[in-house]
């Protein structure tokens, strides 16, 4: 039974909530704590809107400003390798690929474009795993460290040792994906 006078009420108590509703997200990919501005998420790559609009920029910054750098496989396969999100198809496939790029380019030193060029193969195979489980901390370099860089080359070395950053971060599934890479040979 609804009290009377009671819906009156909510509206306080609703504002209150607004109120009391963090100022700051926390992504749970990264862990970068940013102003909460809201916006667009990816559907699997498991980062808060507000990382993700960062992810954005930084997108924008090598289509754009710096013209496709070298160093842009990189930047994709970090940021995705560092915000796996949760189990599922589409996300388990995203962290395997991304981690063999990571390893690719900074283990065995590939060109970024024959990494390109073998993705298409890598998501085409059935993998040899399941749901890579996420070490609880992907690393603690973030997409605004790199943000930051005052001159385009230091962006180009902040995004690599973000790179080995979050490679080392996945140690304990490193030796999966060697040995899946290794195969390809
Ligand atoms: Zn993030």
């Amino acid at each position: 039974m609804r009290a009377r006078g009671e819906a009156p009420q909510r509206l306080p108590r609703d504002r209150a909530d607004r109120l009391l509703a963090p100022a700051t997200s926390t992504c749970p990919g990264c862990g970068l704590e940013l102003p909460r501005t809201g916006g667009q998420t990816h559907p699997y790559i498991g980062a808060s809107a507000e990382c993700w609009g960062q992810y954005g920029e930084l997108l924008a910054l090598d289509y754009g400003e710096l013209d496709m750098p070298d160093f842009h496989r990189l930047t994709v396969d970090t940021y995705a390798a560092q915000h796996p999100g949760e189990p599922g198809r589409r996300a388990e496939q995203s962290v395997a690929v991304h981690l063999a790029g990571l390893y690719l380019v900074l283990e065995r030193d590939a060109d970024p474009d024959y990494v390109h060029r073998l993705f298409p193969t890598l998501t085409e195979k059935e993998r040899p795993f399941g749901w890579l489980e996420p070490p609880p901390g992907l690393g603690t370099v973030t997409v605004a460290d790199v943000l930051d860089a005052s001159c385009h080359e230091e962006y180009g070395a902040r995004v690599r040792d973000w790179a080995m950053n979050v490679w080392a971060a996945w140690e304990p599934h490193q030796a999966t994906i060697r040995a899946w890479l290794d195969e390809e040979r």
